[in-house]
């Protein structure tokens, strides 16, 4: 009955012979482990409104209701509050896989837990897209390439990573992820799909969670200091969300497995980014700096051209027109809608 997302049944449509004519597109049934967070929630957003039928499964260890609570009462719409480590049945066309912390302050919270949400959870929704013969994506990371010693990453690069560090039940998780997700596609059939994001920033994301772009903004917005970690000299390239759930789904409806690098090549000290937050939210804002996390990666930046040859895609949103639009997000949810010019 699931042939690999291409034969889509819908929710409540018994058989092909049923659709009625002159229907363009069948509305596919889409899992998305992790819906319920930053980009799973954009993610949700778009599928949704091109017309197709979605299942959040979240735990909500970072993920919020208040992402998703929009889409409350759509009849193409269920939310299931579930952990990825548990078995889980569904019948389903695709499965966009992004359950898992990614925030280095969330996933260091419960290492072990990360990495049994990467390696389990990611057996669990591969044993369930073997199942139901459903097309499966997996959102891994560029943390894949550790502290890289090839500058920009292209995807045929191995990789530099501490199997033993306190960064590894993610990098390493994720790896194994990878792993298992290849294993199914050449041992049992699974189409599959693997994408390996580069940092993305939005509006949506944890205000609190410790990554730079959302500290800085808060930061800024709070009248704080903006916290410089180390000398601020290592990079980053910033990817805005809605780049990436475009590559996302570009990739999901593509032929390529990958794995495909998503990223914005755009590449910035951290010196440079609390720059651009200074310039776009509060030119006094202060810097102060502080001693820099265990096995920070110095440099990181994609090389895209295998996504721009096979998929088609490439980024628009540059960093001086996306961070405005998390500002405003930020801004909102840091004051509430009446002190919305107070800072
Ligand atoms: P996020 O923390 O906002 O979202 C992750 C979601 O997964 C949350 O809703 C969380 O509650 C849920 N979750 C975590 N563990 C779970 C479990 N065991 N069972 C069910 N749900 C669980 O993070 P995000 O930025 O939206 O990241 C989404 C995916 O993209 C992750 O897999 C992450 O590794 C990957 N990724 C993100 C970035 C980035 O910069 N945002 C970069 C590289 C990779
Ligand atoms: N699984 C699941 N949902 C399904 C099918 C499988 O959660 O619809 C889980 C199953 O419990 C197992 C994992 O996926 O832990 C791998 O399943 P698979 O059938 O590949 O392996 P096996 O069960 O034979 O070890
Ligand atoms: N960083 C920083 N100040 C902060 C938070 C992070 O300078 O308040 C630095 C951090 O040391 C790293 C970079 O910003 O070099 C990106 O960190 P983040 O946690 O956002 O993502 P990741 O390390 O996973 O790329």
């Amino acid at each position: 009955m699931y042939q690999n997302g291409h034969l889509a049944t819908g929710f409540g449509m018994n058989s092909v012979g049923k659709i009625p004519l002159g229907l363009k597109r069948k509305g596919l049934r889409i899992v998305v482990t992790g819906g319920a967070g930053f980009v799973g929630s954009h993610l949700v957003d778009r599928l949704i409104s091109r017309g197709d039928s979605v299942i959040v499964v979240d735990n909500f260890f970072t993920g919020r209701k208040e992402n998703v609570v929009h889409h409350f009462g759509n009849p193409r719409f269920e939310l299931i509050r579930h952990d990825v480590v548990e078995p889980l049945l569904l019948e389903v066309d695709q499965i966009y896989h992004l359950a898992c912390p990614a925030s280095p302050v969330h996933y260091k919270h419960n290492p072990v837990k990360t990495i049994k949400t990467n390696v389990v959870g990611t057996l669990n929704m591969l044993g369930l897209a073997k199942r139901v013969g459903a097309r499966f994506l997996l959102t891994s990371t560029s943390e894949v390439y550790g502290d890289p010693l090839q500058h920009p990453q292209v995807e045929t690069y191995w990789g530099n990573v501490n199997p033993i560090g306190v960064r590894s039940c993610y990098d390493e998780g994720k790896r194994t992820a990878e792993t298992l997700t290849m294993d199914y596609h050449r041992g049992a059939g699974v189409e599959v799909r693997i994408a390996r994001i580069f940092n993305t920033y939005g509006p949506r994301m944890c205000i609190d969670d410790g990554r730079v772009v959302s500290n800085f903004v808060a930061q800024a917005l709070r009248k704080e200091p903006l916290t410089v970690y180390g000398d601020g000299k290592q990079t980053r390239s910033f990817q805005y969300v809605s780049d990436l759930v475009e590559g996302l789904i570009r990739l999901m409806e593509g032929e390529h497995v990958g794995p495909f690098n998503l990223g914005n090549p755009g590449e910035f000290t951290m010196l440079e980014l609390a720059q651009v937050v200074q310039e776009t939210i509060d030119p006094n804002a202060k810097i102060e700096f502080r001693p820099n996390t265990e096995d920070d990666p110095h440099k990181r930046k994609p090389d895209i051209t295998k996504a721009k040859d096979l998929l088609g895609w490439e980024p628009k949103v540059p960093l001086r027109k996306g961070l405005p639009m998390m500002v405003s997000d930020f801004r909102q949810r840091i004051f509430g809608d009446h002190k919305e010019n107070a800072a």
